[in-house]
């Protein structure tokens, strides 16, 4: 037997009730029946009828109003309500529905109708009904997917939402509708440019499109979300609306890291793994397309095995991560890497971890060094690795040394393939091991020959600064208006034991390689400051003493203070010296550059930007350099009075400077025909062989310090110091 369909008959006249009654006496009926308002909003709530017939005039509170209370109740929200009314008024009619009813019926009404009537309603409701029913699934399932939906209509610009969007980008209440420019305030501002440029284009094109991105919600959070949408078109094809979803993928994406984080990193250090390093080395490989060698060391601990049976697993890991910290120090502070100076290879990130030192297995390492310019640089940082390895380490009150060993292969020589390379590291790395640890091989015989003469090279240099080889020979500035002296260079030379002056050409590379050059490169400018003095003490007229200035000096950060300590505790004014940076350190780095020389400029350090013309600054930059004057290169001056493109780059060049109030200086000066061509142009000043060549300090006093010399001699003498 199927269920009787309940009617609640409100009306306060009982014969009219019982007419209805009668009119609908087929058996599919139960009737539930009450004579006011306040008994029909009792018996809704008890007994839930299917449907409710309501007369519109009763005595006390009337139809419309208990119809509207009806509609406010949860049980009587969405019950077909039928309104009875005698009066066959539009007014009633309209007044009936705006209380809510779902329609009326006018008295004295005809049962076949009202039976119809109520048939149509019911079926109405039950569509209805399994409508909210899937909306409200929708709406859980959307809310646990953390899925919401939105539509933008281009014509007005509006964009309506779902509510589990308010949730999502964090908006207020559950407010669902705004401009679309309010949206666009949440997207992380690095990836806007990428999504507006994407939802651009899906417009253009009328396509769907898909894209991941971050949001930032008011509290500061990040998200990260999918956004999915298709565009609709008019008849015509033009775009109309965009409908799309949005998804809060943050927790997957976290969980995804996971297990990146878990696949691809070493637990004990955090660092990359085999498997990544694998994938790195691939890519280096294959985007190499200018062929740079490129450089696999494979980094091992001397005998970590007795250590870890004497202390302990624990301590192991405890000493292998400290070993990870110093490797990646000591490539940080390996030249190579700060010369790299606008890519360090730290910042090339996958997964924001630095991957080019990987952490394999317990105590091994790999560390790639893509686009090394020079094979002998990994033997450098080879060498670097196992001298800060071998410094001693304090694990739990415990002092402990180790030392490590490393293999080096090096691409395209000793393999093309991630594979190759990684297996001839690991057989030179067998034969470090074999030579008693601590120490690097390279896998083919002709580097670790290279190596070893570079090795002795350094060994030599080393030697050379702690046996005070260095020396400095002084070449003078003139004012070429007057031929007068007005400053001079000081220029490094090697007095080596037995082969003689050496130029530096020949050393100062791997000086700033080995990083040599900053203790040396304070000795020089002490050593000059001792001059000046001597000079000072001797009453001698008091010249400015240019120095040259490495880059690896210039990139230390604290360079102005070290500079500046030196010429208090000399009592030296910083308007003695002069500092000369060639043009083409300053193009490379350059805002780190110009912030130290503004420091030094502060210091009332002059300073000389040498070498110009060879460094490709375009001359525009000039302004940015806060610097005092120019010393044009040797190779324009050279030709200038054969060259009229030199020539004409010279001319361009001095009235450029003096235009920006800066003083122009002419290197290697060596034909009179060449001096008055500068002295024409208005060239301030000059050096060069036409005056002297570099001499050193005893003949530079003589010849260029004397109080009578106005003005000086013009020396020839070919006395460079080197030994041919
Ligand atoms: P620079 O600073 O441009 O120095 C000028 C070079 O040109 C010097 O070479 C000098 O001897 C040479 N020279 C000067 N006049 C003439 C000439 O008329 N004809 C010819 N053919 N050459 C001339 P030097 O002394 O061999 O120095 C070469 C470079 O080494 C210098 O170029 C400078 O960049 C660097 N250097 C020299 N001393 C130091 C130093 O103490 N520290 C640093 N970091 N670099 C230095
Ligand atoms: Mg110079
Ligand atoms: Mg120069």
């Amino acid at each position: 037997m199927t269920e009787k369909i309940t009617l609640l008959i409100v009306d306060d006249d009982q014969e009219t009730r019982e007419l209805i009654k009668r009119s609908l006496s087929d058996g599919h009926y139960a009737f539930i029946e009450a004579e006011n308002g306040s008994a029909a909003i009792r018996l809704l709530n008890e007994s839930q009828p299917d449907l409710i017939i309501l007369d519109v005039l009763m005595s006390g509170i009337d139809g419309f109003e208990i119809c509207r209370q009806i509609r406010k109740m949860d049980a009587g929200k969405h019950t077909p309500l039928i309104m009875m009314t005698s009066l066959d008024d539009t007014n009633s009619i309209e007044q009936a529905y705006e209380a809510g009813a779902s329609n009326f019926i006018t008295k004295p009404f005809n049962p076949t109708l009202l039976n119809y009537e109520i048939k149509f309603l019911l079926k109405t409701k039950q569509t209805s009904d399994k409508l909210r029913d899937t909306q409200r699934r929708l709406e859980t399932a959307q809310r646990i997917a953390k899925l919401g939906h939105w539509e933008w209509t281009f014509n007005d610009n509006k964009v309506i939402w779902s509510e589990e969007i308010c949730h999502i980008m964090g908006f207020p209440g559950s407010k669902t509708s705004a401009i679309s420019h309010q949206l666009v305030t949440r997207i992380h501002p690095e990836d806007l440019i990428r999504v507006k440029t994407i939802i651009k284009n899906a417009i253009r094109e009328k396509s769907a499109y898909s894209v991941e991105h971050r949001m930032v919600l008011p509290d500061g959070s990040t998200h990260n979300v999918i956004q999915e949408a298709e565009v609709f078109v008019d008849d015509n094809g033009n775009p109309v609306k965009m409908v799309g979803t949005l998804q809060d993928i943050t927790s997957r994406k976290k969980t995804e890291d996971k297990i990146k984080t878990l696949a691809y990193y070493n637990k004990v250090t955090g660092l990359p793994n085999r498997t990544l390093l694998k994938r790195l080395l691939n890519k280096y490989l294959s985007k190499n397309n200018s062929k740079q060698p490129i450089s696999v060391l494979t980094i091992t601990l001397d005998r970590f095995k007795l250590i870890t049976d004497s202390y302990g697993h624990a301590f192991g890991e405890n000493l292998i991560r400290k070993v990870a910290i110093r490797l990646i120090r000591s490539l940080k502070e390996s030249s190579y890497f700060s010369q790299k100076n606008n890519e360090s290879i730290f910042q090339k990130r996958e997964f924001d971890k630095p991957l080019t030192i990987s952490h394999c297995d317990r105590d091994e390492f790999v560390v790639i060094l893509p686009e090394i310019s020079e094979v002998d640089d990994a033997a450098l940082i080879a060498r670097n690795i196992t001298r800060a390895l071998a410094e001693p380490y304090q694990i739990s009150d415990q002092e402990i040394r180790v030392t490590a060993s490393i293999g080096i292969s090096v691409y395209p020589v000793d393999g093309r393939d991630t594979d190759t390379l990684l297996k001839n590291s690991a057989t030179a790395l067998y034969h470090a091991k074999r030579q008693g640890g601590d120490g690097y091989k390279f896998y083919t015989a002709k580097m670790n020959a290279r190596a070893f003469e570079r090795l002795t090279l350094e060994t030599s240099l080393r030697k050379a600064i702690d046996e005070k080889q260095f020396i400095l020979y002084y070449q003078p500035k003139m004012m070429l208006s007057t031929d007068q002296l007005i400053g001079m260079e000081a220029l490094l030379r090697w007095n080596h034991p037995e082969l003689g002056l050496i130029a530096p050409g020949e050393f100062i590379n791997i000086l700033e390689k080995t990083g040599l050059i900053v203790p040396l490169g304070e000795k020089i400018i002490e050593s000059v400051c001792l001059q000046i003095k001597e000079w000072i003490k001797q009453q001698y007229k008091t010249i400015p003493v240019a120095i040259n200035l490495s880059p690896v000096q210039l990139r230390q950060k604290d360079f102005h203070l070290r500079l500046s300590r030196i010429l208090k505790q000399n009592n030296i004014k910083p308007d003695m010296i002069e500092l000369e940076i060639t043009e083409s350190t300053l193009m490379n780095n350059m805002d780190k550059s110009i912030t130290m020389l503004k420091k030094l400029r502060l210091l009332g350090t002059p300073i000389s930007l040498d070498d110009f013309g060879t460094g490709y600054s375009s001359l525009t930059y000039l302004k940015h350099f806060p610097v005092n004057s120019l010393k044009i290169d040797r190779s324009f001056i050279q030709n200038v009075t054969v060259d009229p493109d030199d020539a004409a780059i010279v001319k361009g060049v001095i009235a450029l400077a003096h235009n920006m109030k800066l003083k122009v200086v002419a290197e290697g000066i060596e034909e009179p025909a060449q001096l008055s061509f500068l002295k024409e142009t208005n060239c301030d000043f000059g050096q060069g062989y036409h005056y002297s060549k570099p001499v050193d300090v005893k003949t530079f006093t003589k010849l260029f310090m004397q109080k009578d010399h106005q003005p000086p001699l013009l020396v020839r003498n070919d006395n460079t110091g080197y030994k041919k």
